[in-house]
């Protein structure tokens, strides 16, 4: 896998990111190009709409003058002399009223020595500078030409703000030539070329037209490339976000499932050894009091030795028994079972050590409450919380049992007159092994625990206002 573009994480981020701006550089690039092909083609089609109006122009030029002005000129004054003033006048009043309103802003002609014979600016009449080589070109018989004269290329033009007038001028250069007899001009039939017509027209106007579409072509190709790339980004942390989620989500339950099985397994083969030790346990502590009710056992110092065997082999067992009920939780049973009835099954059993002990026991329950559940689970459960109140208080005192119907769960609560649970060891009560006491296992919680979530319940560990500890056991009440 590749790890430049990953956080610790593993997440591809930083590739993301890269990619979100790759795409940003890639539209924007996209729209420049594809606004400067279609600006292009726009300028095109303007440059060609102006040339062929230009060129339709100057042919009824060419059609005007020389039905109007040559052949009338020809016939009425023997020749074409544009220095008598006459004749002048008369060409001068027929290509204003022909070029009249149509934009154009200046018309010269040019004889055969390119001198300016004619011209809408009398000073260029008679110059013979002014001739381009278009001029020669357009003697020479060849086809009109069309030249833009600008001051600034279009590229600069596109960053000037505003383009002075005149700053793009079509220069027409068209061949003036004597019609044939049907009054056309065309390339198979050329009549000889009296002069040389040139022509030019401001077109800055259009061209600021076409600078304007173009700017409204980058500027709604950038604003939507823009907005795509927000979208994208968007997009991209939501992604991000629920990646993130996820492969945090992903490495817990990783961990978890580690933790269980290491669990698992350790918690498979202490069980299995604990199971073995079990049965010689049972007879070393049964070999102890067979021992001990033997005459020979009469002597002290040996009975005491049988007492301490016989003590200590029972509390291993209980132990281990213990812990076999908390490493091997067994599958509830689902039978009816009366909450009431499993309390009377625990102070029965306990009531002699209750007496011994000097402790009351208030009970404050409301009867028919009835669980779907083990009976012998939940008596083992109420059994070890009333043990665990017998030994905090260490001598007289009280306890209260109560029990009454919340919505569709049974709450029990059972309260001593103990010192309470201590607020130190409060988040560590249900870890398995965890006890303050010397002969204590730390498993009759977390067996009371299991026990009560096996059944669908929950368990909470308080301490009582008035003083002493409560555990109270939630349990889904029976469907009726
Ligand atoms: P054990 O009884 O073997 O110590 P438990 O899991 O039953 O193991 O209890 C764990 C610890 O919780 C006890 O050692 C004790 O410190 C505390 N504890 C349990 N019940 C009470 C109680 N009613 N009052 C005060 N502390 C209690």
């Amino acid at each position: 896998m590749p790890r430049r573009f990953e956080l610790p994480g593993g997440l591809p981020f930083g590739f993301a990111r890269f990619l979100s701006w790759v795409s940003l550089v890639l539209i924007l690039a996209t729209s420049i190009v594809m606004s400067v092909v279609i600006t292009d083609s726009a300028r095109n089609t303007m440059f060609r709409k102006q040339q062929e109006f230009a060129s339709l122009l100057a042919e009824n030029l060419n059609h005007q003058i020389y039905r109007r002005f040559t052949l009338p000129t020809l016939v009425g004054f023997g020749r074409i002399a544009l220095r008598q003033p006459v004749q002048y006048e008369r060409l001068d009043q027929l290509v204003q009223s022909v070029i009249h309103g149509l934009q154009v802003s200046r018309v010269r002609i040019y004889d055969h020595g390119k001198i300016v014979s004619y011209s809408t600016d009398r000073a260029d009449l008679g110059r013979t500078d002014l001739a381009g080589p278009e001029v020669t070109v357009a003697l020479r018989d060849e086809d009109p030409s069309y030249t833009v004269d600008a001051g600034i290329s279009f590229w600069q033009a596109l960053f000037t703000p505003r383009l002075e007038p005149g700053s793009f001028i079509l220069r027409t250069t068209y061949p003036l030539r004597v019609e044939n007899r049907l009054g056309r001009i065309d390339d198979d039939d050329d009549g000889p070329i009296m002069g040389v017509l040139e022509m030019t027209q401001d077109i800055t106007n259009d061209t600021r037209s076409i600078i304007a579409f173009q700017w409204l072509i980058i500027g709604t190709a950038s604003l939507s490339s823009l907005v795509l790339f927000g979208m994208l980004l968007v997009f991209i942390r939501r992604a991000e976000r629920v990646m993130a989620e996820r492969m945090q989500e992903k490495q817990r339950l990783e961990r978890e499932l580690h933790q269980h099985e290491k669990l698992a397994g350790m918690g498979r083969v202490v069980a299995s050894i604990a199971h073995e030790i079990r049965n010689p346990l049972g007879i070393i502590r049964s070999s102890a009091e067979l021992l001990l009710k033997r005459p020979s056992s009469s002597d002290p110092v040996t009975a005491r030795i049988l007492e301490a065997i016989y003590d200590e082999a029972k509390r291993l067992s209980q132990t281990v028994n213990d812990f076999l009920d908390y490493a091997r939780p067994r599958q509830p049973r689902q039978d009816p079972v009366e909450a009431d009835g499993v309390l009377d099954r625990v102070l029965g059993f306990l009531e002699g050590e209750l007496a011994r002990r000097e402790v009351t026991v208030a009970r404050e329950t409301e009867p028919g409450i009835t669980i779907s559940g083990d009976g012998d689970l939940l008596y083992r459960a109420f059994y070890n919380i009333m043990v665990n109140a017998l030994q905090a208080m260490d001598g007289p005192g009280s306890i209260t049992v109560t029990s009454r119907r919340d919505g569709d769960a049974a709450e029990l609560a059972f309260r001593d007159s103990g010192p309470g649970f201590d607020p130190a060891n409060r988040e560590r009560l249900l870890d398995p092994f965890f006890t303050t006491k010397d002969d204590g296992t730390g498993l009759g919680l977390p067996i009371v625990n299991s026990i009560i979530t096996s059944h669908g319940g929950s368990l909470r560990i308080d301490n009582a206002p008035e003083g002493g500890a409560v555990v109270y056991v939630r349990l889904p009440l029976r469907a009726e």
